[in-house]
């Protein structure tokens, strides 16, 4: 039965925390809404993430303004489905039209008309704005040196999902940012003989002088950075909010257990080659965590708190051997390795959307979300506005500051000059939804 198209001022395209944010914030603002979500709100905590994954910032950071973790203690990790629940009862606290189980499949400009004509799996709807809340991860990359092995199972990251899920045998984690470096303790904790692949990282403390380090990036204006720093454009961060939250040391992990092994370079049948470069990657991560001691203390200092003094943290483990005799070469057939879990990184699908505001490779244009093709936004993507845009406490900004962006350019639409005015015309860019339904939108 064909489906009557809906007409809507603005369409938020997925329900994960960018999605609710938005929706906040044209609720507030009074712009006629809705978002559409091909699965369920926050479905990215609740099913694409591992089993034990727990946030990596503590409860009072990790959430929006307007709600706490109910029945969790500020300084905890909230779970992951405790994530999913949040962003769900933030929605039902101000009864976010989203309408689930809807997929948009194109998005096209309207040619002599304002807005966009948007075809999902329930039928067209016409809006005009459309904002791009479809997340920051959504096609998980592995590098083209993974090798073809059928003696060895291969996986990214988004499908790990605990240590009883993989074949017997030991495991090549490659990459070491946060999913990597916790993926791979978890292993080796479950008794499993576990390589880690180590490149260019930062490892802050997770906490410092009796404050987490979300609290010191926050204060000492980290959060907020505007651009990368030249030369971090490939630095990945490693924290953890495992067991409690502990600071990432890499010297630790091996002492525990876990091989370290530089960058993965490429694969000759059963043979994975390493480059040289661990000692070099395990320094600058040294680097960058003294670096935040230091910037603390003279935080301290500066502002007379009153915090207490911790030199234990700047005590490195002694070198283990990995790290002074790095193994080069590994014939993983010889080494027993049954699985190769590909911690690197994901990218971004736009091929629906068929629209000027993308360039040569596909990456939104844009400033501070608001892309190139007038009414089309983009919110929840890393670096949008600043270094917190693609986290939980970031987006919230960025989408008000896409809501604002809506609002002025609606002001601009509803002007009427003096014979319009007397003609008491409804504007073109009239804001209530059409007569057609709305799709079942709560
Ligand atoms: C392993 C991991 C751990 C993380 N931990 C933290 C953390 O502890 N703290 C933190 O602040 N951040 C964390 N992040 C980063 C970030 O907060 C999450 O990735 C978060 O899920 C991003 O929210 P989002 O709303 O932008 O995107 P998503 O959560 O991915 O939501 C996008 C939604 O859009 C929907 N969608 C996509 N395409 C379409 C379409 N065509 N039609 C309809 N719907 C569509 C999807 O189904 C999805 O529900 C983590 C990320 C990862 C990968």
């Amino acid at each position: 039965m064909p489906v009557e198209t809906i007409r809507i001022d603005t369409l938020v395209i997925g329900a994960g925390q960018a999605g609710v944010a938005m929706s906040e914030h044209l609720s507030r603002q009074g712009v006629p809404h809705l978002v559409v979500e091909r699965n369920r709100i926050a479905e990215a905590w609740r099913t694409a993430r591992w089993d034990s994954l727990v946030a990596n910032g503590p409860a009072w950071h990790d959430r929006f303004p307007g709600l706490e973790f109910e029945g969790l203690d500020p300084d905890a990790f909230a779970s992951k489905d405790q994530v999913a629940d949040y962003f769900e009862a933030y929605a039902n606290k101000f009864k976010a039209p989203i309408r689930t189980g809807v997929d948009v499949r194109r998005v096209e400009r309207n040619t002599g008309r304002p807005g966009f004509t948007v075809d999902t799996s329930e039928g067209l709807i016409e809006a005009i704005n459309v904002v791009v809340a479809t997340g920051p991860f959504q096609r998980p990359v592995i590098p083209p040196i993974a090798p073809d092995m059928a003696t060895v199972r291969q996986i990214h990251s988004a499908q790990y999902r605990n240590p009883a899920h993989l074949a017997d045998g030991a495991v090549l984690v490659v990459g070491a940012g946060s999913s990597g470096v916790q993926i791979a303790d978890e292993l080796q904790r479950a008794g499993k003989q576990v390589y880690l692949s180590v490149g260019a990282h930062d490892r802050p403390p997770r906490a410092y002088r009796n404050r987490d380090f979300c609290w010191w990036l926050g204060v000492l204006g980290e959060w907020d950075a505007e651009a990368v720093k030249p030369g971090k454009e490939h630095v990945t961060i490693a924290v953890s909010g495992a067991r409690g939250g502990h600071t990432v040391d890499f010297r630790r992990l091996a002492h525990e257990g876990i091989t370290l092994v530089g960058l993965t370079r490429s694969f000759n049948g059963s043979v994975v080659s390493f480059e040289s470069n661990l000692a070099e990657n395990i320094a600058r991560g040294d680097e960058n965590y003294l670096a935040l001691l230091d910037a603390a203390d003279a935080y301290i200092e500066r502002n007379g708190l009153d915090l207490p003094p911790e030199p234990e943290a700047r005590r490195l483990l002694p070198d283990p051997e990995c790290l002074t005799q790095p193994i080069l070469e590994l014939d993983l057939a010889e080494a027993g390795v049954s699985s190769i879990i590909w911690a690197t990184g994901y990218s971004v699908d736009y091929s629906w959307l068929k629209v000027d505001a993308l360039n040569a490779s596909g990456k939104p244009r844009h400033q501070r979300g608001v892309s190139s093709e007038p009414g089309l936004y983009f919110v929840g993507l890393p670096w949008l506005s600043r270094r917190g845009s693609a986290f939980i406490w970031g987006v919230w900004h960025d989408a008000r500051h896409i809501t604002e962006h809506i609002v002025k350019q609606r002001t601009y639409l509803d002007y009427r000059d003096a014979s319009q005015r007397v003609a008491q015309s409804p504007a073109p860019g009239s804001t209530q939804p059409s007569k057609t339904s709305l799709m079942g939108v709560r």
